[in-house]
């Protein structure tokens, strides 16, 4: 009964990231998870996100400061980090095998993957600078 219920709440878990792809962290799952299941703990949700990670089902994301977050997209993929509001974004792009060769050069051993995360400012923080330092001039004018 009790495994039962630890897979059903693991299929909450799966499934809430299966329907988000803003790469949320265990703290926003939980909150999910938590209006199917209002009994569910944080550590319960932690453990979970551990084990599909840990079975390859879901990908960690370790994207320098603040908490890790979780992607069900499990594909080779580029993330964007806006160091302004910190989301995070996947990038359409390819991943590219020459950094791979580029890096092969340097180890004397075979390199099969890299994992690498963009830095900068999203396009909203951007606008929203931008209207910021309009507005800062308008003041300064009048
Ligand atoms: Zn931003
Ligand atoms: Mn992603």
């Amino acid at each position: 009964m009790k495994t039962l219920k630890h897979s059903r709440q693991r299929d909450s878990i799966l499934n809430c990231l299966m329907n988000r792809h803003d790469h949320p962290t265990a703290d926003s799952i939980y909150a999910s998870v938590r209006q199917d299941f209002p009994n569910v703990s944080l550590g319960t949700v932690y453990r979970n996100l551990n084990l599909l990670a840990d079975l390859g089902e879901i990908r960690r994301l370790n994207c320098g400061s603040g908490p890790e977050r979780f992607d069900a997209d499990t594909s080779l993929h580029y993330h964007f980090i806006c160091q302004s509001c910190g989301q995070v974004q996947d990038l359409d792009m390819n991943v590219s095998d020459q950094i791979n060769l580029a890096a092969q050069e340097h180890c004397g051993g075979r390199i099969d993957s890299h994992i690498t995360y963009f830095y900068g400012t999203c396009a909203d923080c951007l606008k929203k600078e931008a209207q910021r330092s309009l507005s800062a001039d308008t003041t300064a004018a009048s």
